[in-house]
């Protein structure tokens, strides 16, 4: 069914009576929930490799490792640990609060928006979807109006899953979301940039919606002297070129020590041939997707563009061929600290290299910046390592790998301030769908506190005393 503005505060109510009554639901109808979406998933992979490959051009094996295996992989984890997250946690008392007893109840939050982008649009929707549904909500999903196949089987998937009462999809872009913005969600969880994170937020706080923004940024890689570069380059070129280079925590430059450039720069040319190069280019690669659309395209055009005015060199590829929104994997050297490249995020295939000759200097660069979603260190040096995890800020790090934390169910995901708020996946996507309410039960009768109350007396100011003094 395809939801019109004026219906949504009708759609929202029947999610709010819904929500109120799934807060009674046992665990088993949850985990019956995520069974039925898993085999859905299973039984549709086909319908969803089709469906990225129409939209970005993703190879089948990129569609199963990036799109259904982080969905079902989630699922299962979720459904393999449900029963302890969701179970009230017993908390020991303070010294103060000795004589009661407390747990922290998870409840669910109610009625959640979920807001995603084009870039994997099957998991994006889906994989929060699954931790809203595991902490007991409903959901409004609104997927990616520029990933419109991924979209519509989403929309087709929900339909035959769920009552929509239960979970929604409601299609479109600014508008549409701008109105479902105006309904009081008790969570919003957006993945989408850093501008129109800004937007989310400034809409939640109309109703003091609890919100999880997943953003994006530039995701620094450095490469030390101490690095092994061939593994190093295995490692990149994958991670960045993964999906048309269209990946949040995607490497977005690489910062190298001077003394291992030139290494580094063969290096990649040598590994995208060998992951990429088909008998007549790369263009006819089955292993490279596609630009999204023609607009990210052009963004991605001026920003080449404007690193050659500025005395960039091609080390490799810069091929565009619009009518097939193609754009080759391309490394960047020599480029200028203020190019378009090196100051936003680039969320294509452009890989500019940045040659430093003291960490401190590549840590300096990296500070200047807002705080990255993802940082990588390529080095065997565990000194060096030790100063960047100190002296860095960022929502994850991977050391001698890059993409892979993402996959990690028991880390959490997420950025800090410009590359997000809050945290996703596994047990840390739970906790953002629940109200973790705190409960504490006292015991009839005379209590430690009753010691406390008025009146004021004089052995009452001294028993105070003593507890500002020792507690
Ligand atoms: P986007 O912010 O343009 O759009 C995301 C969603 O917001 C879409 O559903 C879109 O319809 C909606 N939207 C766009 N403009 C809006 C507005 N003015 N008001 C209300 N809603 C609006 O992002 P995108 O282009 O779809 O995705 C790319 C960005 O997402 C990159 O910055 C990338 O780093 C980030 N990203 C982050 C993660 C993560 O997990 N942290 C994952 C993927 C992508």
């Amino acid at each position: 069914m395809s939801y019109r503005i004026e219906d949504y505060p009708a759609l929202f109510q029947l999610q709010q009576e819904k929500a109120l009554a799934l807060r009674q639901a046992p665990l088993q109808y949850r985990k019956k929930n995520l069974r039925r979406l898993l085999t859905w998933i299973y039984d549709h992979r086909a319908d969803i490799a089709a469906a990225v490959r129409q939209d970005l051009g993703k190879p089948a094996v990129e569609a199963d490792l990036s799109e259904v295996q982080p969905v079902t992989g989630e699922i299962k984890h979720t459904l393999a640990n449900l029963h302890r997250w969701a179970r009230p946690q017993k908390v020991a008392p303070t010294l103060l609060m000795v004589g009661t007893s407390a747990r922290v109840y998870y409840e669910p939050k109610g009625v959640c928006l979920i807001i995603a982008p084009w870039n994997f649009p099957f998991n994006l929707t889906v994989a929060p979807l699954v931790s809203a549904l595991a902490a007991g909500n409903t959901a409004i999903l609104k997927p990616s109006e520029r990933s419109p196949h991924t979209s519509a089987l989403i929309e087709k998937m929900v339909e035959e899953l769920f009552e929509p009462a239960e979970v929604a999809v409601v299609q479109g872009a600014v508008p549409e979301t701008q109105a479902l913005l105006d309904l009081p969600f008790d969570h919003i969880f957006f993945t989408g940039s850093p501008q129109v994170g800004k937007i989310i937020m400034a809409a939640a706080a109309r109703h003091l919606s609890s919100v999880t923004l997943e953003l994006g940024g530039k995701s620094p890689a450095i490469v030390d002297e101490t690095a092994h570069i061939k593994d190093a380059v295995k490692k990149l070129t994958w991670g960045k070129f993964l999906n048309c280079g269209q990946t949040c925590i995607a490497p977005d430059y690489v910062l190298v020590h001077a003394s291992k450039a030139q290494e580094l720069q063969q290096a990649l040319q040598e590994q995208v041939k060998e992951y990429y190069e088909a008998e007549d280019g790369i263009e006819r690669s089955a292993n490279y997707a596609r630009i999204i659309d023609a607009k990210h395209l052009a963004r991605l055009q001026t920003m080449l563009d404007d690193a050659l005015q500025g005395g960039a060199e091609v080390v490799l590829g810069g091929k565009v061929i619009e009518e097939d929104k193609f754009l080759a994997p391309t490394v960047l050297t020599e480029v200028k600290p203020d190019a378009q490249v090196l100051e936003e995020e680039i969320f294509g295939p452009l890989l500019p290299i940045v040659p430093y000759t003291n960490l401190d200097e590549a840590i300096g660069i990296i500070n200047s910046k807002p705080k990255p979603l993802a940082l990588y260190i390529f080095s065997r040096s565990k000194q060096n390592t030790r100063q960047i995890l100190r002296q860095t800020s960022s929502g994850s790090v991977a050391i001698n790998d890059n993409v892979l934390q993402y996959s990690h169910l028991n880390l959490p995901f997420g950025g800090i301030n410009n590359s997000g708020l809050g945290k996703a996946h596994g047990h840390y996507g739970f906790l953002a769908f629940s109200n973790e309410k705190a409960v504490l039960k006292q015991r009839i009768g005379l209590t430690g506190i009753s010691l406390f109350y008025p009146p004021y007396t004089k052995w009452v100011q001294k028993m105070v005393e003593l507890v500002v003094r020792l507690f």
